[in-house]
This record gives C-alpha cells, sequence and structure tokens, in this order.
C-alpha cells in the first residue's frame, strides 16, 4: 500500500483510533494501518520469495567468511560445472551480483522428503529491499531479481507529557522497536527545535503528530517526513505543516499562518542531552566554591555528542583557555554572539573566519577547562551582554509569499481538521496528588 492508498482507509483508520481511545489506558497511540484481507485470493500460509515454504524442504544459511559459490551449493548436488555457469551467469546478468558476501542469508528448496538434498531453488539475499531467485529446475539456471514490496503509510501518534517524562520516553510507550521510536522522536525534534525547547518540557504538554513512516515487507525502518503535527508547550498549541508548493519554490515546515517554522536560533546546541545547570546570577560554582554568576545554561551529555551552532554564523575565535578548556565562539550579526565550552574537540575546519551554517557541527562535548563532568556550556550574547537565551523572545519568521499562501491554505485545510478533531480526543493532564514534580 502506497501513500495514494491513504485516502481510501484514512476513514478506516478513524474507526480504529476511536477504538483504541476507548479501549486504551495508556496515554500514546500508534494508529496501525487496518489489516487487508483479500478475500478473492488464494493466500498461501507460508509463502515467501513467491514459494509455498510448505511444498519443499527448506534450509536457510548464511554465507561465512571466504565462502565462494561451492560452499553454497555442492552440498545440495550441484557440480561444479554448473556451479561455474551460475556465477557466470549472475555476475554477468543484469543483476550484476560480482560476489556473495559473508553475512548475507541465502535459503535452498529441495523437493520435499529429498535425502539426497538436490537444490531446486535457491534464494540470495543481497540486502533487505530485494532478493535473488536460482532456478535449478531448468536446462540452464535461471536467475532473477526481486524487488520486496516497500510501502509508505501514514501513522499518527499523540500523546501527553507526564511528570519527570520526556518525548522519548512518551512516544517509546507506543512503539516495539526503539529504532522506530527514536526516529519519530528525532523528526518531531526537528520540526519544532526553533519553537520548542525539549529540555522545558512539562507534565501536561501534550502532541500529536501524523507521519509517513518507510516499510519493507511490513516491517517498519524509517521515518520518511513528518507531514503535519500539533505540539502543545506550556497551554501553546503549535502547528506545523510540511509543504512543497506546486512551482516547488517554497518548501519546508509552516505553521497554521503560513510562517515559516525555522528560527534565528535552534533551542539548544545539542540533541538528547540534559539542563544541569541553568542561567543563575547567584551560583555557587562546584570548582572555585564560591558565588558567582553562572551566565550559561550547561547540557550534560556524553563525551563526544556533536555540538551544533544554533545559526548562521562567522566563527570568531576557535582555542583554549584555563576556564573555558577547548571552546568555539560565534559571530551571529551585529546583535548576538553565542560561545560553546569544555569541548573535547573542535570539529575539522572550524577555524576563525569560517563561516558555520545553522545545526552544523562545529565540535564535541567534552571536559575541559573548569568543568567537573562532560557537558557543553552554552552562552549567549546580545548586545555584548550575556542574557539567558531560553528567557529570550525572537522575532517571528516572515509568512511565506502572497502568491503561494492561497495554495497553503487549501492544503492545510483538511489537515488541521485531522489534527484539530484528535486534539478534542486528547485527554488533560491533571497531577494527582502522590506526583511532585
Ligand atoms: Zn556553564
Amino acid at each position: 500500500m502506497g501513500r495514494r492508498g491513504f485516502s481510501k482507509i484514512r476513514l478506516i483508520v478513524q474507526v480504529v483510533s476511536l477504538l483504541l481511545i476507548i479501549t486504551s489506558c495508556g496515554e500514546t497511540k500508534t494508529v496501525e494501518k487496518p489489516e487487508l484481507k483479500p478475500d478473492t485470493i488464494a493466500v498461501v500460509e507460508n509463502e515467501r520469495f513467491g514459494f509455498d515454504l510448505d511444498e519443499y524442504d527448506v534450509y536457510l544459511d548464511t554465507v561465512r567468511n571466504g565462502w565462494t559459490w561451492g560452499n553454497i551449493l555442492l552440498p545440495y548436488k550441484v557440480d561444479q560445472y554448473t556451479i561455474n555457469t551460475t556465477a557466470l551467469a549472475a555476475k554477468d546478468s543484469t543483476i550484476g551480483l560480482k560476489y556473495i558476501l559473508a553475512g548475507k542469508p541465502f535459503t535452498i528448496l529441495t523437493k520435499k522428503g529429498d535425502t539426497s538434498r538436490a537444490v531446486q531453488h535457491m534464494i540470495y539475499e543481497p540486502d533487505v529491499f530485494s532478493y535473488i531467485t536460482f532456478d535449478f529446475t531448468q536446462d540452464s539456471v535461471e536467475i532473477e531479481k526481486k524487488e520486496r514490496p516497500t510501502s509508505i503509510d501514514r501513522k499518527m501518534v499523540s500523546g501527553v507529557i507526564h511528570p519527570n517524562s520526556n518525548l522519548s520516553v512518551e512516544l517509546g510507550k507506543s512503539f516495539d522497536s526503539y529504532m522506530m521510536s527514536a526516529a519519530v522522536v528525532d523528526a518531531i525534534e526537528g520540526v519544532y527545535a526553533w519553537s520548542v525547547d525539549f529540555f522545558k518540557l512539562q507534565a501536561g504538554d501534550r502532541f500529536v503528530v501524523y507521519y509517513d513512516e518507510k516499510s519493507v515487507e511490513g516491517k517498519p525502518y524509517a521515518v520518511e517526513q513528518i507531514s503535519h503535527a500539533w505540539f502543545e508547550h506550556r497551554d501553546d498549541g503549535m502547528f506545523a505543516f510540511h509543504f512543497t508548493d506546486s512551482a516547488g519554490e517554497v518548501s519546508g515546515f509552516y505553521d497554521h499562518k503560513g510562517r515559516e517554522m525555522k528560527r534565528p536560533f535552534l533551542m539548544s546546541p545539542v540533541k538528547f542531552a540534559r539542563i544541569s545547570s541553568s542561567f543563575n546570577m547567584n551560583r555557587f560554582h562546584p570548582i572555585y566554591k564560591t558565588r558567582k554568576p553562572h551566565l550559561g545554561t550547561d547540557y550534560a551529555a556524553p563525551t563526544g555528542t556533536p555540538i551544533l551552532a544554533t545559526a548562521d554564523g562567522t566563527v570568531s575565535r576557535a582555542s583554549r583557555s584555563r576556564g573555558n578548556g577547548i571552546y568555539v565562539k560565534l559571530k551571529h550579526n551585529k546583535v548576538y554572539d553565542t560561545q560553546y565550552l569544555h569541548m573535547s574537540k573542535i570539529a575539522d575546519g572550524i577555524r576563525p573566519g569560517v563561516r558555520v551554517k545553522q545545526g552544523q557541527v562545529i565540535g564535541y562535548v567534552g571536559s575541559t577547562g573548569a568543568a567537573t563532568g562532560p557537558h557543553v556550556c552554552y552562552r549567549f550574547w546580545k548586545n555584548g551582554r550575556q542574557i539567558n537565551h531560553r528567557s529570550e523572545k525572537f522575532p517571528k519568521s516572515e509568512p511565506m509569499k502572497e502568491e503561494v499562501l492561497p495554495e497553503y491554505m487549501k492544503y492545510i485545510e483538511p489537515l488541521k481538521k485531522q489534527l484539530d478533531d484528535e486534539i478534542k480526543t486528547l485527554k488533560d493532564y491533571t497531577p494527582d496528588e502522590n506526583e511532585n514534580s
């Protein structure tokens, strides 16, 4: 089922999601594509690679180090001549299979009950997207490459942040696969990186996210794209729609008024970290053992975690000092500068005068200088004065071009309605007496 199938199943999906809301006591849910059971096609119970495996004896194996075609085929009664022609044919055919590789799975099918194990078909799997079949029942070996069915399906996930929790934890409740859960978190943080401080999420923050999931043979393996989403932080709900106009001039995430989601500064210079010390004019310093203002925000993260430039700018310093350790300072414009301290290492090519893009890796987390553990101390200047970037209000982005706006508003109308409907079903989080956050 490809992207086009979505509108047809949308109604069913909504019915399923209603059922889930009623029957589920958790706060986060995934709407799975309803299982479509064709009733006019004979369904082979144990079908794989286009074969009914119940009709064969099946041998599953994996190519070992140093193996050649002979190691695979000789035990299954293939003579050396046929092995050579098979290897040649595989190489010369349009499939262009030059080598068999260690670690790749293969399957041998023999006639049911054949104790001599003479191969009839062999299937070699070069990657997750395809497999190659070898038919040994003909006069000459027939080789075919088959692509596995891949699909992109619209999925929805929603939830409420609980006390002492975060997006990863809440989303994790909806996924069997950590890989997919992390991919969705990453995608959400990407969309809202400019408008939500994911370190400041509060109990009661809520979200609804529709995204396109990539699967091969029904197994999800990646997020293609977030389609539309809503994230409510401190009672401030923010819509995001992915949009490309018909002329292909405008593309990105925009809010419900058509304003681009991009902001001048990323909310934080590291992903997946925690704030270990906030901007504080009266902090007791753990190393200097005195009260001195902490004019930055510390993000604790494992040594080696990439540190990102929070905005486009020019490197003004890439250096080392006793207190700062290894650090980089960026000049963004006449008003703003940022600085990143205690790095283990400066990224390749980052030196004074070099231009950097927002989100570019400029260094790696460490604990050089006056630091008790691996973290990045992020400092922010406005007109030469250090300020707390987390309480700074940045100007909203410009609206999109006047001529594109009508097309955009028309495009988002049904999507926004879908979000609005889903938001109505979300529970508010109300803390009970046992919880302290
Ligand atoms: Zn600091």
